[in-house]
């Protein structure tokens, strides 16, 4: 896509006016809510994370990365803040710092801070996340550690420019829906071409929902928009920073409403890529076909949502099957991440670390005016999540995954049964595991359903 296009296409998205709203009396019963975001490009060349096939550091940008703060205050007290950054996960460590910061200096609690990512794999590094996959180098690893030091000192101080900001806003939400998230496990990258040009339909679960929330202040400018998609970040595998898709949809909404900042949460895209992928070209235009869904979706289905807002949020032991010895020796010896994480592990063993036997898997649910359900799951969820949630809470349930922790695929049962990459991937991730107990989607669904249950 040329300069000229790019420009030419923003210009068409302005043109369908999401601005377009009423002015609201301040009274008593209203939102309040206040919007921050800062840059967070690392200004030395770390390394790019989610691809272990590459070679070298991050050279230059394609565009800024950003970290970006909504905080909202409903009319019955209810307080809550969005976190969303231009990352492949906030992982366990760094949230419980951000967490413990923002309850410290802000009185929020752990139930009132969402932390979603756009895991974008054109982002940095983070400290300890996935760290079996990359050849790191002390020098690196230090760097590394400053940087995930700077990033969550930049997100205290943001959320606390987003609450100094807080006035009076109306939110509404919308639901629109863009169709390049293909299933990878069922589809081979290479035939999607010929099969969408022949007009058959991709196979395989997909969820193509764009839905989220228009919040505007008192005289109806807006002031921020908050969007989801379910697919993964990986139109680029290149060595500059990029948001992928997601940084060029809020580029692209952040473009035509001037002073407007554009929030997104990755969803159950799991097992969901963008296809055809691996050029700027593509990556642009997937990222204004979503800001053209958002815009269109919000100019016209627009459902004001009442000023209640109730949060919740809870850890679920998640336990999961250990790797055997012998296996970890063999593959010990082959080459790559696989092996570097199995000669960890044996080490470990050796050096009498205890291996962990469960992880505590993060689920949060917020409820927005009457019935508006927002679902943020921890780790890679696959999109089962997003369908069977839809089923359970209601077909209007908003559900991140990558939220909140990032520690490992997140599979369904039907995945967990027909095995494969996102059934377990753990060598990836680094836990001590060969793959979760089966009633992983059981746990997961009823604990959704205690929480959901807890905040209408
Ligand atoms: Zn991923």
């Amino acid at each position: 896509m040329t300069r000229f296009h790019w420009f030419a296409w923003v210009a068409a998205l302005c043109a369908v006016g999401i601005a377009a709203a009423c002015a609201v009396a301040e009274d008593a019963r209203t939102w309040r809510a206040g919007v921050a975001r800062a840059v967070i490009t690392p200004d030395e060349p770390l390394w790019l994370a989610g691809y272990a096939a590459r070679q070298r550091p991050a050279e230059g940008k394609l565009h800024d990365l950003w970290l970006k703060a909504l905080a909202l205050e409903a009319a019955d007290g209810g307080r809550a803040v969005l976190v969303s950054g231009d990352i492949l996960g906030f992982p366990r460590a760094s949230a419980e710092r951000i967490c413990t910061a923002l309850r410290e200096k802000y009185g929020l609690t752990r139930d009132q801070i969402m932390l979603a990512a756009s895991h974008t794999h054109s982002g940095p590094v983070l400290e300890n996340a996935l760290y079996d996959i990359y050849p790191l180098d002390e020098a690196q690893c230090e760097a590394i550690a400053r940087y995930t030091r700077h990033l969550e000192a930049v997100a205290v101080e943001t959320v606390g420019r987003a609450l100094q900001s807080l006035t009076t806003a109306q939110l509404s939400d919308f639901e629109g829906s863009a169709d390049f998230a293909v299933n990878r496990r069922n589809n081979r990258e290479a035939d999607v071409p010929s099969l969408r040009e022949r007009g058959e339909p991709l196979p395989g679960p997909v969820n193509h929902r764009v839905p989220g929330m228009t919040i505007r202040d008192a005289a109806g400018k807006l002031m921020a928009v908050v969007f989801g998609y379910a697919c993964h970040a990986t139109v680029l595998d290149g060595y500059q920073w990029c948001g992928d898709y997601p940084g060029y949809a809020q580029l692209a909404l952040e473009s035509c409403q001037q002073g407007a900042t554009a929030l997104f949460f990755a969803g159950c895209g799991a097992d969901q890529n963008p296809i055809p992928r691996r050029s700027v070209e593509l990556c642009e235009s997937y990222g204004l076909r979503l800001a053209e869904a958002v815009a269109k979706a919000a100019a016209e289905h627009g459902r004001p949502l009442e000023p209640t807002l109730k949060t919740s949020f809870a850890t679920l032991e998640l336990g999961f099957e250990p790797p055997d010895e012998e296996r970890l020796r063999q593959m010990a010896e082959g080459s790559g991440y696989t092996a570097h994480w199995a000669r960890r592990l044996l080490a470990e063993r050796q050096a009498g670390v205890a291996w962990l036997r469960t992880y505590p898997y993060p689920v949060q649910v917020w409820r927005l005016g009457a019935d508006q359900y927002w679902v943020a799951l921890g780790g890679e969820a696959v999109v089962d999540y997003a369908n069977r949630l839809e089923e359970l809470v209601g077909p209007r349930v908003w559900v991140a995954a990558y939220a909140n922790d990032v520690m490992a695929y997140i599979p369904s049962r039907r995945v967990w049964e027909e095995g494969g990459y996102e059934s377990g991937a753990f060598s990836v991730y680094g836990l001590p595991a060969v793959r979760w107990q089966g009633d992983i989607e059981d746990r997961i669904l009823a604990e959704v359903k205690r929480l959901v249950d807890s905040v209408r």
